[in-house]
């Protein structure tokens, strides 16, 4: 025992000693604030001044060096979501001579993740926010491993998924309440600060009504092999698809396809279903399936996803819970039920979750246009849709509106009024939408055999010319295939050609089947012309430009 004591005490005495003389090192990636992450050495915080403070010695490093800048406005986005004033991170400096005056610092051996949860509160935000944030942040720094720390910034208490928040790694997240515990100051001994905010797909509406990212950077790959890491931690297993595809024969077909059924998934405190038996009856009648409706108030999140990674079909009205649409099988749909006066078009995190390249769902939404089938409560406190708080003249409005006018995030009065109506389902005009939205439905085969490899550049492109008569001229143009291509099947394989005359900024653009061509039309002698060829799989799959060809007639 007094080994092991004098072990730790020689560690905290290398430890101290290490950032007395080499105070904070800081090396970021990112130009702005908003792409930043940060890894640190010896960045402490103080729980009595609640900053990070930054230790100067002659050998301590700060990169991005920005002086001043570091306040305009910050030095990183701590949550993932984009510039919000209220989610910025920045350091107090201090010279590390001061270490000598200050209380003696804590060390935290483990390599930390120093992040602000953006609403811990609400699932979506959990999920779209923190979780994928955090996991594909831990996948781009491989000391952020299993054994990583998370530390909570924004300053809530656990809320009620933290036990999602756990399955992240196998020690437990820091809470900034719990910082204190530390003594007054800790010192990270490794740690990383920020998120990436490359797998977001939905900007809230701060700047701009809301709607998805201007340039979305994830695909339903990446949160799909999310999703499947979070339910192998969840200690849920799911029959495999490609399992269920290869090895079964007719009779397991035939049982798989009894053992379809459809998920509900159901609200009980706001927004509801006011004829959720009925809904169901009439989805099953629909469909020949069984109906089996999930719960947050009710259920265990494991118990949920176990049910919806193995449904045919989500249905459910528009809300937080719809982001559990992840863990649906490929090639299934979801249903996105919209109350009275609430434009589906303007609200749509989760049909651009279902709908992002490869995620392969089916996304429909059905909206409710029967204001009689729509029951207001205008009399519960803002935060739930109530206006009785307003003035008459703009509570007559709200009510006479059938449409909730675009508007920024967070407590526009008509767009929260609007959304926590709770819904009389109109079951024929349901069933119309949904037989209507299934037809459009792409089977699972078509899209499972889509290729996403894109094409390598064209390979040994050439320029032939001729001069017919004054007016006449020839090009011929030619290239070998690309050389990915001879490794591949591809359904359908054809070039693009752009030929500009130089000096002109339009050009005409050819697609061709065969690897060379004449062109005759509109090609004039004594002319140089500029050629650039590409590759095209299957009409959509574009593969880069050839260096360009410069070709004189
Ligand atoms: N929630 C729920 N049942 C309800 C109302 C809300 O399970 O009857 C959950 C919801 O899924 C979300 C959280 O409570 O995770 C906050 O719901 P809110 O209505 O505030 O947000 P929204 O669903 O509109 O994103």
């Amino acid at each position: 025992q007094s080994k092991e004591l004098s072990q730790a005490r020689i560690d905290y005495h290398i430890a101290l000693q290490s950032l007395q003389e080499h105070g904070t090192r800081m090396v970021c990636t990112g130009k702005m604030h908003t792409d930043r992450i940060c890894r640190f050495d010896y960045l402490c915080y103080s729980s009595e001044a609640e900053e990070f403070v930054f230790f100067h010695s002659n050998s301590s490093v700060m990169l991005p060096n920005l002086g001043s800048r570091r306040f305009q406005p910050a030095l990183l986005d701590l949550s993932s979501v984009e510039d919000h004033n209220t989610q910025y991170f920045n350091f107090l400096e201090l010279p590390a001579a001061a270490l000598k005056f200050m209380p003696k610092p804590v060390f935290v051996p483990d390599v930390t993740l120093i992040l602000n949860r953006f609403n811990p509160d609400n699932l979506m935000h959990v999920f779209h926010d923190d979780l994928l944030p955090a996991f594909f942040t831990m996948k781009q720094y491989s000391d952020l491993d299993d054994e990583a720390r998370l530390v909570f910034m924004e300053g809530w208490g656990e809320g009620p998924h933290f036990d999602l928040y756990q399955l992240l790694s196998s020690k437990q997240p820091l809470l900034k309440e719990q910082l204190r515990n530390f003594g007054k100051l800790m010192c990270f001994t490794k740690s990383y600060v920020g998120l990436s905010k490359m797998t977001t797909w939905y900007q809230y509406g701060f700047v701009q009504p809301q709607g998805p990212k201007a340039n979305i950077l994830v695909s339903g790959n990446e949160i799909r092999h999310f999703a499947k890491a979070l339910m192998e931690k969840m200690n849920i297993t799911r029959q495999d698809e490609a399992e269920k595809d290869g090895g079964s024969s007719e009779q397991e077909r035939e049982r798989d396809k009894k053992d379809e059924y459809i998920a509900v998934f159901s609200r009980s405190t706001t927004r509801l279903i006011l004829n959720e038996a009925e809904l169901i009856m009439a989805l099953a009648q629909e469909f020949q399936m069984r109906v089996v409706t999930v719960s947050l108030e009710e259920q265990s999140f494991p118990s949920i996803i176990q049910v919806i990674s193995a449904a045919s079909m989500l249905v459910s009205m528009h809300g937080a819970q719809l982001i559990t649409s992840m863990f649906l099988p490929r090639g299934t749909t979801v249903v996105e039920l919209f109350p009275f006066a609430v434009n589906p078009e303007q609200y749509t995190p989760y049909k651009t979750l279902a709908t992002l390249p490869g995620m392969d769902l089916h996304y429909i939404f059905w909206r409710n246009s029967k204001e009689e089938n729509t029951v207001t409560h205008p009399d519960r406190p803002w935060e739930q849709g109530g206006i009785a708080h307003l003035e008459k003249d703009e509570q007559q409005r709200i009510l006479a509106s059938a449409d909730v006018p675009r508007h920024l995030c967070c407590r526009n009065p008509e767009w929260l009024f609007r959304i926590y109506q709770d819904t009389l389902v109109d079951i024929p005009s349901f069933l119309e939408v949904l037989k209507d939205g299934m037809k459009s439905k792409p089977s699972l085969k078509k899209t499972k055999t889509a290729s996403t490899v894109h094409p390598g550049r064209v390979r040994e492109a050439h320029c032939q010319t001729s001069v017919q008569t004054p007016n006449e001229a020839k090009l011929t143009v030619s290239w070998q295939i690309p050389w990915n291509l001879k490794y591949l099947k591809v359904r359908e394989v054809k070039y693009e050609v752009w030929i500009q005359e130089q000096g002109e900024n339009t050009y005409m653009p050819y697609i061709l089947p065969q690897q060379n061509y004449t062109f005759s039309e509109n090609i004039k002698p004594f002319t140089t012309y500029l050629v650039w060829v590409r590759c095209i799989f299957n009409k959509n799959l574009l593969g880069p430009f050839a260096d360009v060809l410069t070709c004189r007639t």
